[in-house]
Formats: C-alpha cells, sequence, structure tokens
C-alpha cells in the first residue's frame, strides 16, 4: 500500500532522510525504531504529504506521491489532487492535538461533515461507533480539556478513523502520556491492528514492537540500516548500532 523508492528529504543543506526503499503491504504493522533525529517523523510526513520528498518516489494506494505521470513526464498535483491523497492516511501524532473547542463526538464528525460532505446521521451514528470502539462512548459530549491525555489519544486515534482511511500512521503516540494511561492506548491500536488495518508505528515502546508489528525497521542518520522480523531487530540485531539503540531502549 505504500512504496517508498530510494525517498530523500534535506532541508537546506541538511540530509534528514538518506534513501529510503521499502514496501509497506496491506495489513502489515511496521515498526519504525531509532534514536532522537534519525529521520522517523520525516519520513511519516512524506507518506502523508506533510513533506515533500526532495529525491526518489513515493507510491501510496497505489498512487504516485504528489505527481501526475503524463507520458515519461511529471506534472505537480493541484492543492485539491494532494488533499484528496492526503486523505488516504490518518495520522496521530505525539502532542495532543483535538480541536479544544469541540466535544469528543464533534472532533469525530469534522472531518466527515466539512471534508467529506457525508450524510449527518450517518455520520454521526458511525463516530458515535467509533468512541464505543476506543472505549469512549460515555464521553462523546466531553470537551479536550476534560480528558485525560490516554483519552485524547483514543479520540484522535477515533477521529482518524472516521475518515475512513487505507493506511495509520502513528508518530509516538503514547510517548506525551503519563506512564499508567500508555497501556489504553496501546491496546486500542493492538486492536486495530488485529482488525487487519495497515500501520506505521513510530514507537519506542519496545514490548508493542515485538507483540504487535509483523516488521520493524531501525533507522539512523536518515537511513534505514536494519529491516526484520521483530524477534529478529529486538533480540538478535545484526548491526552494531541497531545492537547499541536496543539495550539503551531497554
Ligand atoms: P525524534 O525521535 O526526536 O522525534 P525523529 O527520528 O522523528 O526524531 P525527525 O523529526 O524526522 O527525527 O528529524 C530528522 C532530522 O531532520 C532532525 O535532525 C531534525 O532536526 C531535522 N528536521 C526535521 N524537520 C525539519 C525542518 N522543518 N527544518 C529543518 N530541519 C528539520
Ligand atoms: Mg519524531
Amino acid at each position: 500500500i505504500v512504496r517508498a523508492v530510494d525517498v530523500c528529504k534535506s532541508f537546506g543543506a541538511f540530509q534528514a532522510l538518506e534513501g529510503i526503499t521499502v514496501d509497506i503491504p496491506a495489513g502489515e504493522v511496521l515498526c519504525v525504531i531509532g534514536p532522537s533525529g534519525s529521520g522517523k517523523s520525516t519520513f511519516l510526513r512524506c507518506i502523508n504529504q506533510l513533506e515533500t520528498v526532495t529525491a526518489g518516489a513515493l507510491w501510496v494506494g497505489g498512487e504516485l506521491v504528489g505527481y501526475r505521470r503524463v507520458g515519461n513526464k511529471l506534472y505537480a498535483l493541484s492543492e485539491s489532487e494532494i488533499a484528496r491523497q492526503r486523505r488516504k492516511t490518518g495520522m496521530v501524532f505525539q502532542r495532543l492535538n483535538l480541536f479544544p473547542h469541540m466535544t469528543a463526538l464533534e472532533n469525530v464528525t469534522e472531518g466527515p461533515l466539512r471534508v467529506q460532505r457525508r450524510a449527518r446521521d450517518q455520520v454521526i451514528a458511525e463516530a458515535q461507533a467509533l468512541l464505543a470502539r476506543v472505549g469512549l462512548a460515555h464521553k462523546s459530549d466531553a470537551f479536550p480539556i476534560e480528558l485525560s491525555g490516554g483519552q485524547q489519544q483514543r479520540v484522535a486515534i477515533a477521529r482518524a478513523l472516521a475518515m475512513r482511511p487505507q493506511l495509520m500512521l502513528f508518530d509516538e503516540p503514547t510517548s506525551a502520556l503519563d506512564p499508567e494511561l500508555v497501556g489504553e492506548v496501546l491496546s486500542v491500536m493492538r486492536d486495530l491492528a488485529a482488525s487487519g488495518m495497515t500501520m506505521v508505528v513510530v514507537t519506542h515502546e519496545l514490548g508493542f514492537a515485538r507483540d504487535v508489528s509483523s516488521r520493524v525497521i531501525f533507522m539512523d542518520q536518515g537511513r534505514i540500516v536494519e529491516t526484520g522480523s521483530p524477534g529478529q531487530i529486538l533480540l538478535q540485531p545484526r548491526h552494531p548500532r541497531t545492537r547499541e539503540f536496543i539495550s539503551a531502549v531497554r
């Protein structure tokens, strides 16, 4: 569902991503680990076009991201076409970022109503079902400030799912939470993985990576250093940098 071929991203002279090549089939749960500054967030942001890649090519859901190919020429897509492509992915961030002036339910219905212009009754019913799925049926009328961090992240997951994405991106969704709230968010992500959702998860939760992911990527300095099964990467890393990182995080 995602194919990256030699993807590079630079900010000025600084190379944040250098030659990222990876294929993510539908249904895969891919965990991305690596030290701070290794390019994990930048990679996710390229997948959903919060950043544009500077070299290489990226396909999401079978479409080249950001460009249309006509013959052997590439033309940049219009803003509305980019917005359409972006809707294939849902993203959950580290920072809590619900709309503060809207209830949990309104946060979830906003996209489907305003952006997708779907029928109101149906959107509300679906949003209530999504809130129930993340264990928050009883909080639909609460404002973000009335919710714990873990509850806010669960609403954020429901909000992303309400747009019916083909792919979910998670950028350290639990690292801003108090330790006792981490489990409830990971458990929602675990259920989502079990339902067959394709997921790319940047995380330092090696237990989650071990139990839930189908594959783990270790990144360092903008490159993929090592890719393998969770067992291989977490227990028998081949590369010294991976070994060093795993023993430091554990
Ligand atoms: P962390 O674990 O701290 O979140 P990360 O692996 O997600 O790190 P990125 O946020 O992808 O790392 O950043 C990779 C590198 O690119 C960093 O050195 C960062 O400073 C740089 N970078 C990211 N965004 C920008 C930007 N908009 N302008 C300039 N440099 C940037
Ligand atoms: Mg990051």
